[in-house]
C-alpha cells in the first residue's frame, strides 16, 4: 500500500499522513444546517469525505468518522447576526424548529444513501449536547476567554493571541483576515473577529429552541457545537477535519482557537478543505437560491451516482462547474464503465496468466493506487481504471481490480444487479449468433456481439444452463 498524502490547509502543504500516537484515525466533518435540503454542493464535500474515509479504509487504517448534524445555532449572518436558520425556516413554513430539523434530516439521509455514501460513526446532533457545549463554554471562561455583551457571550479572539502566544486564524489567508477585520456589525464586540459562544433568546419563550445556562436562557453558537462534539467523541487532539472552503476564514479557525484555549493541546493535525462546486460558472448558495438537490436531479431522470462520477472527475482542490451537459456526459460515462464492468463479472474465462499480463494487473493496481493516495487525485485514477477496462487482461483480473478500486470510489459497481425482462427478439437474435460464433471458437467475433450489446443495455452472462441475456437496470 503506498502512503497517503493530503493538503493540509494549516501549512498549505502536500504532507504524508501518519497517526499519531493512537491506533485509529478519527475524522470529523462539518455536517449540514438542517433548515432546508442539502444541495449538489454540500454533497461534493462529503463525498470527499466519504472517499477519504474508504481511502483509509483501503490503506488499513481504521477511522471513527463523525459527521455533525447543526440543528441550531447557525445564524443566517456568518457575523453571529441574523436569524437562527432552523427558527427561521421554521418561520417561513409555520411549523416548528424541531420538525424542520428532523423533516430535512431525514432527507439529507436518504440523499446520502442515494449517493452510496458510508455512513460515519455517528452522526451527533447539536441540540443532543448542549451540556456539552456549555461546559466547554464555562471552561473558557474560567480561563478568561470570555466576555459578555448585551446578546450574548464571546470568545476573545485578541486574548488567545495574547495568552497562548498563538496567531488567530492561520487557516485563513491574509485577504481572508482583512475582510474578517472589515465586519464589526455588533458594536459591542471587543474584536472583529470575536465570536458569539453563546447568545441569549431576544425574548425567551419566542424560540421553538433554546436552553437554561449559566449565563440566562438561549442557544449555543454554532462554532461551539463543532469543538464540543468533535473532542466528545474523538478525543482533545484528532486527526483530520474537513468542510468546504468556506469554512477556512472563520468557522475553523474559531473551532481551533476555542478547542485550544480551552484544553492547550494542538486540536486537529490536517485540516482539508473542499473547493466549492459552481452551477453554470456562478457561485451556488441556499441564500442565491441556484441550488439543486439531489431530487431535482432524480426528477430528471439522472441516476445519483452519476453525480458522484462527475464529482470524481475533478480534483477535490480544483472547482467544478455542474451544468446538466455535465451531468449527462457522466450518466453517459458512468453507464458505460458500469456495462463494462458487469460485462467482466463472468469469471469463467480466468486463464493462467503470463507474467506479463501478470505485471500488467500489478501495475493497473499501482497507479490506482499511487492517484488515489496522492491528495485523493480522482480524476488520475480514473484515467487508470479505464485503461485497465481497455487493456487485454483477463476478464476476471478486470472484474476484481474494478472491485477493489470502487472500494474507494465507491460507485456501487459491487451490489449493481441486472433486471430481468422481456428481451426484444433482435437482441435475442444476436445472442444466438453470439453463442454459434463461441461454438465455432470465433471468440473475438462472438465478444463483438457482446461489447455491441452491452452498449444497447444488455448482458449477456455464460452460466452452466446456456447463456442468459439480461437487461442492465438504471
Ligand atoms: P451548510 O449546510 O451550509 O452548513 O454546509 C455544509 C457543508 O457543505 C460545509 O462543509 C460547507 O462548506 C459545504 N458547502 C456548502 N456549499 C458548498 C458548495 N457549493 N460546494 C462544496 N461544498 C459546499
Ligand atoms: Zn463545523
Amino acid at each position: 500500500m503506498a502512503d497517503i498524502y493530503l493538503t493540509n490547509s494549516l501549512t498549505g502543504k502536500k504532507e504524508k499522513f501518519e497517526l499519531h500516537n493512537s491506533k485509529e484515525v478519527g475524522m470529523y466533518a462539518c455536517g449540514p444546517t438542517v433548515h432546508n435540503f442539502a444541495t449538489i454542493g454540500n454533497f461534493r464535500t462529503y463525498t470527499v469525505a466519504d472517499i477519504l474515509f474508504r481511502l483509509l479504509g483501503y490503506n488499513s487504517f481504521y477511522t471513527k468518522y463523525v459527521m455533525n448534524l447543526t440543528d441550531v445555532g447557525h445564524l443566517v449572518g456568518d457575523a453571529d447576526t441574523g436569524d437562527d436558520k432552523v427558527e427561521e425556516s421554521a418561520k417561513k413554513k409555520g411549523k416548528t424548529a424541531w420538525d424542520i430539523a428532523e423533516y430535512y434530516t431525514k432527507i439529507f439521509l436518504k440523499d446520502f444513501e442515494a449517493l452510496n455514501l458510508r455512513k460515519p460513526w455517528i452522526f451527533p446532533k447539536a441540540t443532543d449536547h448542549i451540556e456539552e457545549q456549555i461546559d466547554l463554554i464555562k471552561v473558557l471562561e474560567e480561563k478568561g476567554f470570555t466576555y459578555k455583551t448585551s446578546d450574548g457571550i464571546y470568545f476573545d479572539t485578541k486574548e488567545f493571541e495574547e495568552k497562548t502566544g498563538r496567531k488567530y486564524g492561520e487557516l485563513s489567508t491574509l485577504d481572508e483576515v482583512l475582510e474578517g477585520a472589515r465586519v464589526r456589525e455588533n458594536p459591542e464586540k471587543k474584536n472583529a473577529r470575536d465570536f458569539a459562544l453563546w447568545k441569549f433568546s431576544k425574548k425567551p419563550g419566542e424560540r421553538h429552541m433554546e436552553w437554561e445556562s449559566p449565563w440566562g436562557i438561549g442557544f449555543p453558537g454554532w462554532h461551539i457545537e463543532c469543538s464540543a462534539m468533535s473532542m466528545k467523541y474523538l478525543g482533545e487532539s484528532f486527526d483530520i477535519h474537513i468542510g468546504g472552503e468556506d469554512l477556512r476564514s472563520t468557522h475553523h479557525p474559531n473551532e481551533i482557537a476555542q478547542s485550544e484555549a480551552a484544553t492547550d493541546k494542538p486540536f486537529v493535525r490536517y485540516w482539508i478543505h473542499v473547493t466549492f462546486l459552481k452551477v453554470d460558472g456562478k457561485r451556488m448558495s441556499k441564500s442565491l437560491n441556484n441550488f439543486y438537490t439531489i431530487s431535482d436531479l432524480q426528477k430528471k431522470g439522472f441516476d445519483p451516482l452519476a453525480l458522484r462520477y462527475l464529482y470524481l472527475t475533478a480534483h477535490y482542490r480544483d472547482s467544478l462547474n455542474f451544468t446538466w451537459e455535465s451531468l449527462k456526459a457522466a450518466q453517459t460515462a458512468f453507464d458505460k464503465l458500469r456495462s463494462q464492468v458487469v460485462g467482466y463479472r463472468e469469471k469463467s474465462s480466468r486463464t493462467t496468466l503470463s507474467p506479463e499480463k501478470q505485471k500488467k494487473i500489478d501495475d493497473f493496481r499501482n497507479r490506482f493506487t499511487l492517484a488515489v493516495c496522492d491528495d485523493i487525485n480522482t480524476p488520475r485514477a480514473l484515467a487508470a481504471f479505464w485503461e485497465m477496462l481497455k487493456s487485454n487482461i483477463p476478464s476476471g483480473d478486470k472484474y476484481d481490480l474494478a472491485m477493489s478500486f470502487d472500494e474507494v470510489l465507491g460507485l456501487g459497481l459491487q451490489g449493481f444487479q441486472t433486471q430481468k425482462v422481456e428481451i426484444p427478439i433482435e437482441v435475442q437474435k444476436l445472442a444466438e449468433e453470439r453463442e454459434a460464433l463461441r461454438k465455432a471458437e470465433k471468440f473475438e467475433d462472438a465478444d463483438k456481439i457482446r461489447k455491441s450489446m452491452l452498449e444497447e443495455g444488455y448482458l449477456v452472462e455464460d452460466t452452466p444452463e446456456g447463456p442468459k441475456v439480461n437487461k442492465i437496470q438504471k
